[in-house]
């Protein structure tokens, strides 16, 4: 792998940007491999470069049925944080945020990681009460939270309409000041990079489309629309269409797929320098680097698997930007797409094995699984090379539906479910 570095920069500025080579490697899929990951998304990348790079295993295939990122990875506001309510989501998240700290180094490739903060905007006494109260466990779970006053959101978000008569009044917030943005396609390139370095084959526009083994017992391999490819161990990183999947290996998975919707305007100067979150819209908007504020909110509450959202949920989110932010209602919208996400009923993910031998889980990460892709591809990759649960993933195993021990994070999972 060629380094990225300002001496390079240079030299390659010098003689016409001649010596740049491709970031991955193309590879044709070989009829064995040793791994098997399916998605070509943040997590199905993450597993392999973490299987190449901590535990050696370079026998690996990611198989993608479009082009990697194509995804919710590509889809999603790229919001990262930490501030979860139970103490087992602290720990998994706090752990991303941690990676995602060091992942440009770690991966020679620039995210665009940016620590700006993201504020949670308060709208009631009630719910004063309970921000507080979240305040107090995420810093109990180690998580840099703190209460913020009317003052300083004032002065930190000029543009926020702070007048008593405002549609959404705002009585105050919580600040965490680690969280931020990065940039959703670097975040992708940069484990292909790693992961293709290091001698994982990634392969393009190629469905897996089954399995092949005993379905319901024991995996060996997936069939795709180029071939059967076998395989000691599959790993499925395919978020919304991890139901699919589950049904063609013979077993059902707690989640339901939803459209969630994205928007970015044209781009303006710089007015929005944190992330913000309302608690009473569920909308949350950011700046990116190109100036477009890039805002989200709920997802549109009936199955589907269209890429494109209704006009419903659409209408209530850029409704209540607008009312929240009056001056930026003349901004034209310039983009509009949804992604289909995986939702389970706590809101959690589900990591670690399927009921069957040779098939591994990274999935339910719903509206949030931007933030873990560090988190969830190393922790996926520490259970397919050493056949053992962290201790971080092992309150997010499949059995905790059979078992009952839910973490309900649909409210700290920040937006509307
Ligand atoms: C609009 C929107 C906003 C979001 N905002 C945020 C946010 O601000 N912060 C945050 O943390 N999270 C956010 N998310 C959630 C986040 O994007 C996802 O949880 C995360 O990207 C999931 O990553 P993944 O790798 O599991 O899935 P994906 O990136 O979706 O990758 C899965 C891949 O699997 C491939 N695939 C599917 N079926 C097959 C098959 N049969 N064979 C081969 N390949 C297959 C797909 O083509 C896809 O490329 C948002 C999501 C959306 C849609």
């Amino acid at each position: 792998m060629d380094r990225y570095s300002a001496t390079r920069l240079v030299r390659e500025g010098l003689r016409g940007q001649s010596g740049w080579r491709p970031v991955w490697r193309r590879a044709s899929p070989k009829p064995r491999y040793q791994v098997v990951v399916i998605g070509g998304g943040g997590h199905g990348l993450a597993t392999a470069y973490y299987l190449a790079k901590v535990h050696k295993v370079t026998d690996v295939a990611v198989i993608e049925r479009g082009w990697l990122g194509g995804g919710n990875t590509g889809r999603n506001t790229t919001v990262i944080r930490s501030n979860y309510y139970y103490a087992e989501s602290a720990r998994l998240y706090d752990f991303a945020l941690r990676l995602y700290e060091g992942l440009s180094r770690e991966l020679n490739y620039n995210i665009m990681f940016s620590p700006r903060g993201m504020i949670t905007l308060v709208h009631s006494r009630r719910e004063l009460e309970g921000a507080a109260r979240s305040v107090g466990a995420m810093r109990l779970n180690g998580v840099d939270a703190r209460m913020i006053s009317k003052d300083e959101i004032a002065r930190r978000i000029p543009a926020l309409d702070m007048s008593a008569t405002a549609r959404f009044p705002v009585l105050g917030g919580f600040v965490q000041e680690r969280a931020g943005v990065a940039r959703h396609d670097a975040v992708v390139w940069g484990y292909a990079r790693g992961a293709s370095a290091l001698g994982v084959d990634i392969v393009e526009n190629c469905e897996v489309t089954g399995f092949l083994g005993e379905p319901g017992r024991r995996i060996d391999g997936v069939s795709t629309r180029r071939g059967d490819i076998r395989a000691d161990k599959v790993v499925t990183c395919v978020a919304g269409h991890s139901t699919e999947l589950a049904r063609r290996a013979g077993f059902e998975l707690p989640i339901t797929s939803y459209a969630l919707q994205a928007f970015v305007t044209e781009p303006v100067k710089p007015v929005l320098d944190v992330v913000v979150l309302s608690t009473a819209s569920g909308a949350y908007l950011s700046q990116s680097d190109k100036g477009g504020l890039v805002i989200g909110g709920g997802l549109d509450l009936y199955p589907s698997y269209a890429q494109r959202g209704g006009a419903a949920s659409a209408r209530k989110v850029l409704g209540a930007v607008a009312d929240q932010f009056p001056s930026f209602a003349s901004i034209r919208l310039l983009r509009q797409w949804a992604g289909i996400v995986d939702v389970t009923p706590d809101s959690s993910p589900i990591l670690g094995a399927a009921p069957m031998k040779g098939l591994y889980l990274n999935c339910g990460w719903g509206t949030g699984g931007f933030k873990s892709i560090p988190a969830g591809g190393w922790l996926t990759a520490h259970h397919v090379a050493t056949e053992e649960v962290h201790d971080i993933a092992r309150p997010f195993t499949l059995d905790r539906f059979a078992t009952g021990a839910l973490i309900d994070e649909a409210a700290a999972s920040g937006i509307v479910h």
